[in-house]
């Protein structure tokens, strides 16, 4: 189809996440003719897997500030679209197209219905009825331009399309298997933009130590884990950890994984675990030395696991430099004994990398901040190209951040190009 004929919109949106559907909601809700194109057979397939299926929808951090003191890198550019569409913002936005939320710990905000489904449905339905049109099974794979405007998109099955204004919403690089193949990267660098190449981020840490991997499955509930460069703990956490076969996993360690992450490009990582934390090392002996008195002619093995989980016990007292696994409690000297609390105290392992981009929540890297326009969302090259949520360069923690963004640039970004009409 040509130019000048039903083909041509205010807007056409390319990918079908969080981000692209807010602004496709707000574009049409303000009267643009707007077409999302999704190449998925559905639209939002990872924001259904959000929060393990229950979808950390933002956080709660309702003081503008302190919400992006959680972007250390990038606050100075994020004043502007979060002063126009914050976390309460969201919060109101949500509730009033009849979605209750509820605030859990570390502010997370959830559905009541602890669906992320719920999320997309509600989306779905906001594009839907402000009349936005949504083609799924629609892969981008060109975007064409005419000096300094973007001005038509061609498809996998070579349809065109044309528009005043297009979106590139193509999600990062992070678990490509729900369509973010980092496609929005390729285009923009194509269209002279800078991009920095995405890595890993958000993610569990791996180490090559067997006796670790045997631990898969247990939970320690309250620990201090502090990660270990040239004998200084150079980060300190206290929290959950998730043992599992590869390394360890839990919200903890995967908001460490980017500080880690940057000590590995230095050098090597010891993880030291204190099991004990609000116990001091004496204090611990002298606990260990009344279960020992207790137990006098039980084997260690098997008294241990009322203070540790048993698996963890066992694997502790098998250790080479620990190597109490087949002792009676009468035998054990006072060295070894005191050797055992220390290693409850310090359970050192190495770190030996992290999960990849499949296993990673976000992907670092994206289209550079420097050439966006934060007062719309759009970018400094091509002012009818609006850019959002994963695409941008922006580094976070979990907590319900990363959609949170995706609210904020879509809705602003919407806004945007109905004002522009
Ligand atoms: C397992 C997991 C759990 C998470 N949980 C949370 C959480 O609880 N809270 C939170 O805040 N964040 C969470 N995140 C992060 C959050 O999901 C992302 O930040 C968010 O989905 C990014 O949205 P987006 O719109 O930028 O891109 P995406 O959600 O990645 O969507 C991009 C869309 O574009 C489509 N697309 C790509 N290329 C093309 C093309 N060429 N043509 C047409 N369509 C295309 C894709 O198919 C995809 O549907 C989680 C991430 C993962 C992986």
């Amino acid at each position: 189809m040509k130019k000048g004929n039903q083909n041509l919109y205010d807007l056409i949106i390319i990918g079908g996440g969080p981000s692209g559907m807010m602004m496709a909601g707000r574009a049409s809700e303000l009267g643009a003719r707007v077409l999302l194109l999704e190449k998925n057979k559905d639209l939002g397939k990872k924001l259904r897997v959000t929060g393990g299926g229950r979808c950390n929808i933002t956080n709660a951090e309702f003081d503008v500030r302190k919400f992006l003191d959680k972007f250390p890198q990038s606050k100075q550019f994020l004043f502007s679209p979060f002063s126009k569409f914050s976390s309460k913002d969201t919060f109101t936005f949500f509730e009033k197209k009849g979605l209750p939320l509820v605030i859990e710990a570390r502010k997370r905000v959830f559905p009541q219905s602890q669906k992320a489904d719920d999320v997309f449905k509600l989306l779905e339905r906001y594009i839907r009825s402000n009349g936005g049109e949504i083609k799924t099974g629609a892969q981008v794979v060109k975007l064409s331009k005419e000096n300094n405007k973007i001005i038509s998109v061609e498809t996998k099955k070579n349809e065109k399309y044309f528009a005043h204004n297009f979106a590139i919403a193509t999600g990062g690089a992070s678990a490509s298997w729900t369509g973010s193949t980092g496609d929005g990267f390729k285009w923009l660098k194509k269209l002279g933009h800078t991009i920095k190449e995405p890595t890993a981020n958000l993610v569990p840490l791996t180490t090559n130590e067997k006796w670790i991997h045997k631990l898969s499955g247990i939970t320690l509930s309250f620990m201090t884990i502090s990660f270990i460069q040239n004998g200084k703990a150079k980060v300190k956490k206290t929290g959950k950890i998730l043992f599992t076969h590869f390394g360890v996993s839990g919200p903890l360690i995967i908001n460490s994984s980017f500080e880690v992450k940057e000590l590995l490009k230095k050098g090597s990582v010891t993880a030291s675990i204190d099991m004990f934390p609000d116990t001091e090392e004496n204090l611990l002996d002298q606990r260990i030395l009344k279960l020992f008195e207790k137990n006098k002619n039980k084997f260690l093995k098997n008294i241990l696991p009322e203070i540790l989980p048993k698996k963890l016990a066992q694997e502790i007292l098998k250790l080479p430099d620990i190597n109490l696994f087949e002792r009676e409690v009468n035998s054990i000297t006072k060295e070894e004994r005191k050797k055992l609390v220390k290693k409850m105290k310090k359970l050192n392992f190495e770190i030996s990398g992290t999960l990849g981009l499949e296993k990673s929540i976000i992907a670092d890297g994206g289209i550079i901040l420097e050439e966006v326009n934060f007062k719309n969302m759009t970018s400094k090259l091509y002012s009818n190209l609006y850019l959002l949520g994963d695409i941008l360069n922006i580094n976070r923690p979990s907590g319900g951040f990363s959609l949170q963004l995706c609210w904020t640039t879509g809705y602003l970004a919407g806004s945007d190009v109905a004002e522009k009409m």
